[in-house]
């Protein structure tokens, strides 16, 4: 680096006029970066434009800032910000080092029992730079700067008023090329020291458009994401299959309690009727008071205080007139209980007419 750039580099150079879109660097002659201030006045500059290789003249009036123009009267589309990469292009070469943005990467994927998240963080950090160059490398409408780095290439984009655009941006992902991105919408350069405070120090301004190792982190993250898939997999066909054999186990218990129940219900009856046989014809009441039976002279039938309130009532022998009522009553007879089965409610009707009283 010479002195004549050093002195065009110096950090006090006002930069206020680039967020007016005018350009204050140019290529002289020798193919170097020159301010403004430090040319000939108008066509005598003998420079041309950054971005499209156009002769400028050198605009150094006393009330408007000095700034260069393109000789044709053209409207240069890129003009400011390929003068920012070539600055930047200096800066960085003459500091050796560039500060890279942090990068978070974050991999989700939903799982069927909760959200499963991975993410790791690429810190901030120096690179040292070898070389840059400007070279249309990733289109053809205008020049990218390229940093060398221990072997690796860094492309620096500079963005001021738009966004990248979408085709720039699926060509830097196609290319496979590092990528950060300076913004300076949300910004003011005042002087060169301002930009040299976003190019050197971890700021906001910058972020990864591409990164190289982030293609390889995600792709762990996910595998690491798809591993715990698998595993919570697992872990709720488990839980599917717990809770299936609780279900199972709770309605087996409900099956042996009806079936404990009902083993019950029949041992009740055949002691009634054990009961009930070892009796003389008539009324017999038992000592708590809940069963009542009836034993007709010719063993005919008994009436059973059931569990439950039912009304067991028992036809032995198919006594016609017996068989007459209970059918009149609209009763049936119960093939599981070998009996006619009555609700409580209906036992004085049936007693009444078959004519017996309590
Ligand atoms: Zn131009």
């Amino acid at each position: 680096m010479n002195t004549q750039k050093f002195t065009d580099l110096n950090s006090l150079i006002s930069l206020s006029a680039i967020h007016h879109r005018m350009v204050v660097y140019a290529l002289n002659e020798q193919e170097e970066l020159v301010h403004v201030d430090s040319v000939n006045r108008g066509k005598l500059c003998k420079c041309r434009c950054l971005s499209c290789g156009e002769a400028l003249v050198a605009r150094q009036g006393d009330l408007k800032s000095h700034s260069f123009a393109h000789e044709s009267g053209a409207e240069c589309l890129y003009a400011v910000e390929t003068m920012l990469q070539w600055l930047a292009k200096e800066l960085i070469v003459a500091h050796g080092f560039f500060i890279t943005p942090e990068l978070n990467i974050y991999e989700s994927l939903s799982g069927p029992l909760r959200r499963i998240e991975a993410q790791e963080n690429l810190d901030s950090s120096k690179v040292s730079i070898n070389s840059a160059r400007i070279e249309k490398r990733v289109t053809r409408t205008r020049p990218d700067l390229v940093l060398q780095a221990n072997g690796r290439e860094l492309l620096i984009e500079i963005t001021i008023s738009k966004k990248i655009d979408a085709k720039r941006l699926a060509s830097i992902e196609q290319c496979q090329l590092s990528a950060v991105e300076i913004n300076l919408s949300k910004t003011h350069l005042a002087t060169v020291a301002d930009f040299e405070r976003i190019l050197f120090t971890d700021n906001g301004y910058k972020q990864w458009l591409f990164n190289v190792k982030e293609v390889k982190i995600r792709n762990i993250l996910r595998a690491r994401n798809l591993e715990q898939l698998s595993l919570q997999d697992h872990e709720y066909k488990q839980k599917l299959i717990e809770e299936e054999a609780l279900e199972a186990a709770k309605n087996r218990q409900q099956r042996e309690t009806a079936e404990k129940n009902k083993a019950e219900e029949n041992a009740h009856i055949s002691d009634m009727l054990t009961a009930v046989l070892s009796q003389r014809p008539g009324l017999v009441l038992d000592r708590d008071d809940r069963k009542i039976y009836y034993r007709l002279k010719d063993g005919g039938l008994w009436f059973l205080w059931g569990q439950n309130d039912r009304l067991y009532l028992i036809a032995k022998n198919g006594n016609e007139q017996v068989i007459k009522v209970l059918r009149k009553i609209g009763l049936n007879y119960d093939e599981i209980n070998l009996c006619y089965l009555a609700l409580q409610s209906q036992y004085l009707s049936i007693t009444h007419q078959l004519g017996f009283s309590s």
